[in-house]
């Protein structure tokens, strides 16, 4: 299959979804998921018309698509991977949304640049929904409280959240808090979801899913 079969069947599977279980949010937006494929196998995806992608690391994102971007209109870039505060700079030069602020100093440092470069992100706060050790983000019960810092104290547009249920749980009931929390938080947007349970995600109401694979195919 070529990309833009892919991408047909992947926005149909996510339409189906959208309107099986109503109400139907407006827009359900697909993030292309493109960490470790290189440039040349973006590039069919770029020409089948997709424009939002994600991507995890900063300086692999560095190396791909400052010339991808200049060869296509429209592209919007999502730093959907964790971020160190001395890469803040340049993932605010290059991201055009933040879907990983989950602590104070990052936003501050974020806020410092986004001034500077004259660029005020939209960002999402990286909810740690399964508490687990390893992974990144705010703790649920920690979530509203940190969102109103993020917008009150730092001056960033928080726009949503985003999570990534621990590996080999059913991923519903997670979704389901993630929603939970973002009417207490006040947000409107939900990055939830990838190529294993998009669909699921959509049911508890997400707004933006993250697939990878399903498009690209496995990564080496
Ligand atoms: C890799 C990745 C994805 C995509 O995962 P697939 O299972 O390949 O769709 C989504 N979200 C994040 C944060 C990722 O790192």
């Amino acid at each position: 299959m070529n990309a833009q079969e892919r991408l047909e069947i992947i926005t149909s599977r996510i339409e189906r979804a959208r309107r099986r279980f109503g109400p139907p949010p407006d827009h359900v937006e697909l993030i292309a998921v493109s960490k470790t494929f290189d440039a040349a196998a973006i590039r069919p995806f770029l020409d089948a018309g997709q424009r939002r992608f994600g991507e995890n690391r900063v300086q692999e994102a560095q190396g791909k698509w400052p010339e991808l971007k200049a060869s296509y209109d429209g592209i919007e870039l999502h730093l959907i991977g964790p971020l160190q505060t001395n890469k803040a700079r340049d993932a605010v030069a290059l991201f055009d949304v933040i879907q990983t602020v989950d602590r104070d100093k990052l936003a501050g440092v974020l806020k410092t640049e986004m001034e500077r470069a004259g660029r005020r992100l939209p960002v999402f706060v990286q909810v740690n929904i399964g508490l687990e050790a390893q992974k990144a983000g705010i703790a649920p019960a920690e979530t509203a409280a940190f969102v109103a810092r993020c917008r009150n104290e730092h001056g960033l547009d928080v726009v949503g959240l985003m999570c990534i249920p621990p590996e080999g749980d059913p991923a519903g009931p997670y979704f389901a808090h993630l929603a939970s929390l973002a009417r207490d938080a006040g947000v409107e947007q939900l990055s939830m979801g990838m190529s294993g349970d998009f669909e699921t995600a959509i049911a508890m109401g997400a707004t933006h899913v993250r697939v990878g694979s399903a498009l690209f195919g496995t990564r080496g």
